[in-house]
Order: structure tokens, then C-alpha cells, then sequence
């Protein structure tokens, strides 16, 4: 059937009208008939079987009948009625009940006619009954696509009131196979269907919906999910390529003063393998004429701002500026003050530039990076302000990139005529598969390693019950001259409750751990960001021994002399964050603590993100469960989570298939990059439609 025939518009379909239409498309986003075929079932019923009535079990499962109706009445309950059907075959009677619904069944139920039911069955009073079965009649079910396996599409409660039943979607459907003839244009190449052993679109199709074997069935699910999969791939591989061959990098052919200075003399301690390596791959990439946009993975405390510091370097060598931009003030200002740190003597002129610089500093630092006095700039989203401009910009790199959207990714890149190179680091390990799905434009490098001497933080779950215990071992471990973070969660639609639980929390502290012995300091959104700061240093500089915050301190703080990590209400706290908490002891030389505070109430998701926590440090195996647990949409935020919008294959469940679409779309696109050879023809066309119709994720431009 032609392309364009499939985007006729749904209303047009017999069957659906206007009304039926607005449901379908505000439900379930179907607005031509293209989506309505790309509707799939989330599951099936088997149906090859019809059971006798002397056969049924007691066990509940859905079964298929085929009988007669001989009576039906109208029995009162206690509350409201119950229409009751008479059901009998050959072998037995039982009954179907309905509760709702009952004038228009009794109206339209026929007497003595052979129907189909199906449905669970229920044991009560001495027989067995079928509430609300589904029912069709025999000679309309024997005149339908044959099928064996029932499938169930996504329904809504809305969609069920209108009446827009399962049964009535699978008529919908019928009713497009019928006008579309079951013809569907083929959208991928003979070459593939020859290597992959696939069928036909047509026949997927059917069998997706119509399924007639459950051979047939999983042979329709591979080959739609390897389409799906395989037409990501080749979108983030085509943007790759097009980005390599039109966009030309700078080239940083020097390897200079700055960098082997640092290297030789400045480094404060020993590369890892890991790190030295992932330099390698940044150099190699800066060093020949393609822009680089590279993902920097690393778990947390893995060295990644080194790595970061050291590329920058050789952009100063080649004449061109660098910046850092992160996610918050606390974490800009960190990097500020450490890679002055390290880079002190080198004579390089580094600034920070955040929401809270003042106007006249602001203006200054403006100036200089214009004019190109200013060699590194560092900061939080305020790099991205217009105001904000270079004089050579040559290489970008965004800390924690979880945390940012795609949009800012491509701000930064559009902050020079020709885009720098790219950076982007994140502590949230995600797994290599989904890596590659959401990140499939970007090279990746890996930091699997930790720095040497690092002792892996001891990890517990304690009920509130067990607080004056917990309280005891934070004062030992004060008496040793440690000092402790109690981290409260902060989510946003109960702030205020949330306020009122850190604030309680914080005074309890404070009678527990009393002055002169104690000093406790308390860092929160709220708070202005010179308090933050205030608070901060005192903690950094030891002169309290206790930090209550909210988790504006998740990300990246670096304080080497707290060893205990205290995370209240932990069952409130995703994977991740719970995972990143951690990350902020463990950091210096001491054995290291994490204790998760949590109420009894804890849903069987919760328990599994403390055991996972309790069993491991890995934050790639934490990714993993995370990814289980939530969906990889939630896992990236909320910005990401449409590029995942899949339709059939499951990025974590058709790993396999993901990675042999990739092969494939790698190995096409080699051999004919614009597909433009008859051979590949059905890509070109295919991918067109799925570029103009949107229906392809819009990537970083
Ligand atoms: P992350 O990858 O979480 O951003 P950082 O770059 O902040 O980690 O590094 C964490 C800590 O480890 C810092 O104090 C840093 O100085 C130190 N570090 C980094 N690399 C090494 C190394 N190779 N050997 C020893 N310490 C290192
Ligand atoms: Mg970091």
C-alpha cells in the first residue's frame, strides 16, 4: 500500500467518525492510519483452545467456550443488581454475570445462538461463573482473521468509557487491513531480509496484530523490533557522519608547553590506565580535523576532572580558549577553586562565572574572554548567556551531563562559527546498551578504573528505631576527627514538607551533638548562595563536623575528610542519587560509611534500591538495576526520555537485536552512505518518510 495512503487521517477509517477519533488521538496519539497499524498489541491471550464446561479448573485462567444462552435474569444484591446468564454446552452449564452494563446486554443478547465466550472463571456457590465475558458470536467469530492468539492493545479507562473496547481496537484494525488490502510497502532491503531471515513487513504486520502461530508471532516481533531499532541506529549514525564530513573541527596539532609542563611536573599523583587512555582517545580526536563530541563515562570519584583539565590544556597550547560548565553553583565554584589548584603556577588566567557574580565582575570577565586575556572560563549555566562570548573557543566540556538538557549541549556548540570540541561527563553510569540508543551520536570513553588506595565505602540500611545507635557512631567517628553528612531529601512537590523535615531534623541534631562540642552547619536550596558558600567552607576547612543538606550537595562535592555519609527517609531517593550521595565520602584515605535511614513502610522497589546499594559499589551495575527498576526514560530525566519512545523492541530486553541493528546500519552505511543504490532503495524512502512524518526522534541539531 502507498506511504501516502497511510497517513490518511483516522476519522476517515469506517467505524471511527469524529468523536472516536478525538478519543483515539488525546489516548493514544493516534491521528492517521499509519499509527493505527503501528498500534501493538502489549500482550496476547491464547485462544488456540476451546474448553468444555466439564473441563474447567478451578485455577481462574482465562479460557474460551463455545455455547448457548437458555435464560437470563435479573437477581438483586445488596447493593444495586446483577444480570445473571444461563451458559450451558454439551458437557455442563455454569454462568455469565454482569454488574454494569446490564440493559444494553440484556437488549442485545440473543437466546439459543451458539456465542463464544471468554474470560476468567470464577468458583462460587457450587458452580462456575464468568463475570463480564468477552463475547462474539460464532459465525461472527469464524468469519474474522483467523487467529490463535488474541492480542490486547494499551487501552485507557477513558478510552474503555467511550467504548473503545479491546474487541472494538481489533475490529479497528481489521477493518484497515482490509482497506489497505494487508499490502504494506517493504521498508527494509533484500539484502537484510536475506541476512536476518526476516518476513515481510505485510506478514509482520498481520502477525503482530492477527497473530496465527506463536512461531509466526515471534517471528513478526523480531522483525518489527529490529525495523524500529535498526532505523535508530542508522538516524544516529547518519547525523554522526554528516556531522564529521561538514563540520570541521580545529585541529590541535601541539602538544605543547602547558600540557607536558603539567604533565611533567604538576601532576599530583599517578595517571590510572584508564585515565591515560581515555586521554589518548581525546588527544587522537583533537588532533585530526574532525570536531569531537565525546561522552566521558566514569563512576563516581573515578578521576574524570583530570582528564577534563588535561584536554584543556591542549587547547591553550594551540591558542584557543576552553570553558567548564556544571551543573551547580557549588560544584562550578569546586572546579574553580581546584583547577586553580592545580594549574597555579602555570601561568594560565582561569575565571569562574556564575548566577551570583556580580555585574561589574561579570562585565570584566566578559571583557577579557572577548579580547582573550581569559584562557579558561568555568562555570554554571550563565556560560550559556548570550552576553557570554569568546574570542576562540576551541574546546567545551559539561560536567555531569545528566543534569543538562540537549539543548544546552548545542548552545554551547553554537557559541563560535565553528562549534568546539566537545566534552560531556557523567557520574551516573549508563549502561553501554542504552548508551548507545541515547548517546549513539557521541563517541564514549570509559574510566574503569579507580585511582589507587581507595578503600570502597561500607554500606547499611538502619530503621529509624536504631537512630541513637547510628548517633553513637557518628560521635566515635567525630572523636577519630571524621565528619559526617546527614542528607535529607528535597523533592519538589512537597517542598514545604520537605523544609519542615530537614529543619526538624537539623534542630534534633543539634540537641544531640551540642555545642561547644559540636558544630553543625546546614546547606540548602534556599539558603543564599553566599550562606552556601559560608557554610560550606567552614565544613571544607573542619571547622564543623556535621553538614545537614538537602541534596543540593549530590553532585561532585569533594571533601575528603568526611567519612560518613547519613542519608534520612532514604527510601525517597532514586538509584542514582542514592549511588551519587555515596560518592561524596570514600574520597580520602579513611574507611568510609554509608548508612541509609529509612521508616518499616518500604514499597518492594524501595527495598530492592537499598539491598542493591547495601550489595554493591559499582555504579554500572547500580545503572542497571536503576534502568529495571524505572525505565530508561525516567533514568535520563525527563528531557531524554522522548529519544526512548519505543514502540515494540525494549532497549535493556532486545540488547541483542539493538547491537545487530547497529552492526548492520554501521556496515549499509560504509558501503553507501547516502543509500542511494537500488539495492537500498526501500531504506532511502523509509527513512525519508520517517524524517518528514517526525516520526524519528529529533536529535541535538
Ligand atoms: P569524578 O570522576 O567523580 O569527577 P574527580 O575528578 O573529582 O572524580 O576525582 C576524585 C578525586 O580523585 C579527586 O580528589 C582527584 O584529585 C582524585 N584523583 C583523580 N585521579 C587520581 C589518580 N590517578 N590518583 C589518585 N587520585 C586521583
Ligand atoms: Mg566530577
Amino acid at each position: 500500500m502507498n506511504a501516502n495512503f497511510l497517513q490518511t487521517p483516522i476519522s476517515y477509517l469506517k467505524g471511527v467518525g469524529p468523536n472516536r477519533a478525538d478519543t483515539l488521538q488525546s489516548e493514544l496519539g493516534i491521528s492517521v492510519y499509519q499509527d493505527l497499524i503501528n498500534l501493538f498489541p502489549n500482550r496476547y491471550i491464547d485462544k488456540t483452545k476451546y474448553y468444555k464446561i466439564n473441563e474447567l479448573q478451578r485455577s481462574g485462567a482465562d479460557v474460551q467456550l463455545v455455547g448457548k444462552i437458555v435464560h437470563i435474569k435479573t437477581v438483586a444484591q445488596q447493593r444495586g443488581k446483577r444480570l445473571v446468564a444461563l451458559f450451558v454446552d454439551e458437557t455442563g452449564e455454569m454462568e455469565l454475570v454482569w454488574f454494569r452494563g446490564q440493559k444494553w446486554i440484556k437488549e442485545n443478547l440473543k437466546l439459543n445462538t451458539p456465542y463464544v465466550v471468554f474470560g476468567k472463571t470464577n468458583w462460587y456457590g457450587g458452580k462456575f461463573s464468568m463475570p463480564h465475558p468477552d463475547m462474539e458470536l460464532l459465525t461472527e467469530h469464524q468469519s474474522g482473521i483467523r487467529m490463535s492468539m488474541q492480542p490486547i492493545y494499551p487501552s485507557t479507562e477513558k478510552l474503555s468509557a467511550k467504548g473503545i473496547t479491546n474487541k472494538v481496537m481489533g475490529k479497528l484494525i481489521q477493518q484497515l487491513f482490509t482497506e489497505t488490502k494487508g499490502r504494506f510497502m517493504e521498508t527494509l532491503s533484500p539484502y537484510l531480509m536475506e541476512q536476518l531471515k526476516l518476513i515481510s513487513k505485510s506478514e509482520a504486520l498481520l502477525n503482530i496484530h492477527f497473530p496465527k502461530s506463536q512461531n509466526l508471532l515471534a517471528k513478526a516481533q523480531f522483525r518489527l523490533k529490529f525495523e524500529e531499532l535498526f532505523y535508530v541506529q542508522l538516524q544516529l549514525i547518519i547525523k554522526k557522519m554528516v556531522r564529521k564530513q561538514k563540520i570541521k573541527g580545529f585541529t590541535f596539532d601541539t602538544v605543547g608547553a602547558h600540557f607536558n609542563s603539567f604533565y611533567k611536573d604538576h601532576l599530583p599523583f599517578e595517571l590510572t590506565a584508564a585515565q591515560k587512555r581515555v586521554i589518548k582517545e581525546i588527544r587522537a580526536d583533537l588532533g585530526s580535523n574532525a570536531q569531537m563530541n565525546r561522552l566521558l563515562q566514569g563512576d563516581v570519584g573515578s578521576g574524570k576532572t583530570i582528564v577534563a583539565v588535561m584536554a584543556m590544556l591542549l587547547a591553550l597550547d594551540n591558542g584557543f580558549q576552553a570553558c567548564l560548565m556544571a551543573p551547580t553553583e557549588i560544584l562550578a565554584n569546586q572546579h574553580f577553586n581546584g583547577i586553580k589548584q592545580l594549574l597555579g603556577t602555570l601561568g594560565i588566567e582561569i575565571s569562574l562565572l556564575t548566577g551570583s557574580v556580580k555585574k561589574s565582575a561579570r562585565k570584566i570577565i566578559h571583557e577579557r574572554l572577548e579580547n582573550g586575556e581569559l584562557h579558561i572560563l568555568i562555570g554554571t549555566h550563565a556560560l550559556l548567556e548570550d552576553k557570554v562570548k569568546f574570542k576562540n573557543l576551541g574546546f567545551a566540556v559539561i560536567d555531569e551531563q545528566h543534569r543538562f538538557g540537549v539543548a544546552q549541549r548545542s548552545k554551547l556548540w553554537h557559541k563560535n562559527d565553528n562549534p568546539p570540541h566537545i566534552l560531556v561527563m557523567t557520574a551516573t553510569p549508563i549502561p553501554r546498551t542504552l548508551a548507545m540508543s541515547l548517546y549513539g551520536d557521541l563517541d564514549i570513553s570509559v574510566i574503569d578504573e579507580l585511582p589507587p588506595g581507595r578503600k570502597t565505602v561500607k554500606t547499611v540500611h538502619r530503621y529509624d528505631g536504631n537512630r541513637l545507635k547510628v548517633f553513637a557512631f557518628i560521635k566515635d567517628e567525630i572523636k577519630k576527627g571524621r565528619q559526617v553528612y546527614v542528607v535529607y531529601p528535597l523533592i519538589q512537590e512537597s517542598e514545604a514538607l520537605d523544609y519542615k523535615d530537614l529543619m526538624d531534623g537539623y534542630e534534633s541534631m543539634v540537641r544531640d551533638f551540642p555545642l561547644p562540642d559540636y558544630q553543625i552547619s546546614i546547606v540548602h536550596g534556599k539558603m543564599k548562595s553566599e550562606d552556601k558558600d559560608y557554610e560550606m567552607e567552614r565544613f571544607l576547612k573542619g571547622k564543623t563536623q556535621i553538614m545537614v543538606a538537602t541534596t543540593v550537595i549530590e553532585v561532585g562535592v569533594n571533601i575528603p575528610n568526611a567519612s560518613v555519609m547519613i542519608i534520612e527517609s532514604a527510601e525517597r531517593f532514586g538509584l542514582s542519587q542514592l549511588h551519587q550521595l555515596r560518592g561524596r565520602v570514600g574520597r580520602g584515605a579513611d574507611q568510609s560509611y554509608c548508612i541509609l535511614m529509612t521508616s518499616h513502610k518500604l514499597s518492594s522497589e524501595a527495598k530492592t534500591r537499598l539491598e542493591t546499594m547495601v550489595r554493591t559499589n559499582d555504579g554500572f551495575e547500580i545503572a542497571e538495576v536503576d534502568l529495571r527498576l524505572r525505565g530508561p526514560g525516567d533514568l535520563m530525566g525527563t528531557q531524554q526520555s522522548g529519544m526512548l519512545n519505543l514502540k515494540i523492541a525494549d532497549v535493556i530486553k532486545d540488547n541483542d537485536i539493538l547491537k545487530t541493528a547497529r552492526f548492520y546500519a554501521i556496515q549499509i552505511l560504509k558501503e553507501d552512505p547516502l543509500l542511494s543504490t537500488p539495492q537500498n532503495k526501500a531504506l532511502q524512502f523509509t527513512y525519508a518518510q520517517l524524517v518528514k512524518h517526525k516520526n524519528i526522534w529529533n536529535y541535538i541539531s
